[in-house]
């Protein structure tokens, strides 16, 4: 079976740099960036579970998932 593949991608654009993604993420894959934008620093640990996107007051994550060898 094909292995699920989470990219998890942050708008800098959007984000107010909180920091509540990078307190919720149960996985610490988000982690302090540069400017204060959360960085994604450990996207094999995702498990999908959305808790950022949810938690995150400015809509600037999304998690999206794709079967391997799918683009995302
Ligand atoms: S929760 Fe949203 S606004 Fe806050 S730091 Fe994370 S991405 Fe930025
Ligand atoms: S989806 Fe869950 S595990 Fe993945 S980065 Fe967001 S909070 Fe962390």
């Amino acid at each position: 079976m094909a292995r699920k593949r989470v990219s998890v991608t942050i708008d800098p654009r959007l984000c107010k740099k909180c920091g509540i993604c990078v307190e919720f993420c149960p996985k610490d894959v988000l982690g302090p960036g540069r400017d204060g934008v959360p960085a994604v620093l450990s996207p094999e640990s995702c498990t999908a579970c959305r808790l950022c996107e949810l938690r995150c007051p400015d809509f600037a994550i999304l998690v999206e998932e794709a079967e391997d060898g799918e683009r995302t």
